[in-house]
């Protein structure tokens, strides 16, 4: 019986307090807590209405570590949840130092100023939880998230050594909007239009953005035009699997997207670089979020499937063999259940499932904790039961590109 204090009041943390509701006998007092405490309360009332679970609601603005720190000691919280957004997650992190409490995020640290994430800033956190004896575990959503502990349960059961990995995230859903992004526009459109990078033989290999392209038949979406983007994931998997060769990550993006997408860039509407408008000083892709639909009205509008897997190639007992693990999610199927589509819902999901198991004492640890550092079995048999099943399949032969 455990107490969590989730900071987001947005899509997945939506999705993570409906989920975290329905598992009573874990999370035994919820509160939800965001700048605005009517996103908190509109979540609250679904929670109730759907599951008859009654969740907290506060105030706070995660960016003030004070404030934070006195959040914590009202509610006492065994693990605080950051679901805000990837600026927030070092004030966080500094917030659970001096509280006491453990931590648990979805998306690495980025600087507001600068489109650029690593895992640098969190992984120098490591001796501070290590000594403070908490644990802060990285990533626990869909990618970065389930695609981690994907890999470690492939290199667990069904590999001696991997040689390349390609993660595959298709979103075949379509929202009838002309243009508009799954999730927060500023950090989907920050991450598409940056260059990208994939890992080769030992080193980090940099192209522009969108300038490498396949077509991919998705199981239950079907052929989907894919591009090689740069993504978090990759930088913890080579670092804690260093005997892959290969390791890269696709996105699927529609040809009406990516012409959007260049006309907004061209104009300059992507640009983080502040400019002055009538006398005020504001920053453009601010200003798109603010004029696109917001991705958390897309739900109810939303049909078709996401597709999201690893596909990987290496040796099991002498024989070359290439794995594909994935799940299929129904945006649908995600909003009659909990108010939500399936980005959200595949990123929420897994940050409940993450919460559980160490709320649960089953993943332990004092530090700094990418996923595909802890056993990847009871995160497996939790998809299975908790929304996310995955398929696997052997593939005859290795990816031909
Ligand atoms: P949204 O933009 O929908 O929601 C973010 C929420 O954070 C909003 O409720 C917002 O508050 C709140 N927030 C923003 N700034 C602050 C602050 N300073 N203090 C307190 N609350 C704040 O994002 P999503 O729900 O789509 O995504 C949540 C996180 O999940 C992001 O970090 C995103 O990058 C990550 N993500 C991870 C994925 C994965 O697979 N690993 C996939 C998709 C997303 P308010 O409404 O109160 O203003």
């Amino acid at each position: 019986m455990s107490k969590v204090l989730v900071i987001g009041a947005g899509g997945v943390g939506s999705v993570a307090v409906h989920k975290m509701a329905q598992l009573s006998e874990v999370f035994s007092s919820i509160t939800l807590a965001s700048r605005r405490i009517s996103s908190c309360q509109k979540i609250a009332d679904s929670v109730k209405q759907r599951f008859g679970v009654k969740i907290e609601t506060a105030e706070v603005d995660a960016d003030e570590v004070g404030q934070t720190v006195r959040l914590l000691e009202q509610v006492k919280p065994d693990l605080l949840v950051n679901l805000a957004l990837p600026y927030q997650d070092l004030p966080l992190m500094d917030a659970c130092l001096e509280a006491g409490v453990s931590y648990l995020d979805t998306a690495n640290y980025e600087p507001k100023d600068e489109a650029k994430f690593e895992y640098r800033w969190q992984w120098e956190y490591q001796e501070r939880f290590e000594k403070a004896g908490l644990m802060a575990l990285l990533g626990s959503g869909f990618d970065p998230g389930v695609t981690n502990v994907f890999t470690a349960w492939l290199a667990k059961h069904h590999f001696d050594r991997m040689d390349t990995l390609d993660i595959l995230d298709c979103n075949g859903g379509d929202h009838g909007h002309p243009f508009a992004t799954n999730f927060n526009p500023e950090i989907n459109i920050r991450e598409v239009t940056a260059p990208t990078r994939h890992w080769e033989q030992g080193d980090w290999v940099e192209s522009p953005a969108l300038s490498s392209k396949q077509t991919f038949d998705f199981p239950e979406v079907g052929d989907r035009n894919m591009y090689l983007m740069y993504h978090e994931e990759l930088e913890s998997l080579v670092k804690h699997f260093p005997h892959i060769q290969r390791a890269r990550f696709w996105m699927t993006f529609g040809d009406a997207y990516l012409t959007h997408l260049e006309v907004l860039q061209n104009v300059g509407l992507t640009s983080i670089e502040p400019i002055i408008y009538q006398g005020q000083e504001i920053i453009p892709l601010q200003f798109l979020k603010a004029v696109l639909p917001d991705p958390g009205g897309l739900g109810e509008r939303t049909k078709g499937k996401t597709c999201i897997g690893n596909i990987i190639s290496g040796e099991k007992d002498g024989a070359k063999v290439t794995k594909y693990l994935f799940n299929v999610c129904d945006h649908e199927a995600c909003f009659r259940e909990v108010g939500s589509q399936a980005v959200s819902y595949t990123t929420g999901v897994p940050a409940m499932i993450g919460a559980a198991l160490i709320l649960k004492g089953t993943w332990q640890g004092r530090g700094v904790f990418n996923m595909e550092q802890l056993d990847p079995d009871p995160f497996m048999d939790m998809l299975n039961q908790h929304g996310l099943p995955w398929e696997f399949r052997q593939l005859d032969a290795p990816l031909s590109f």
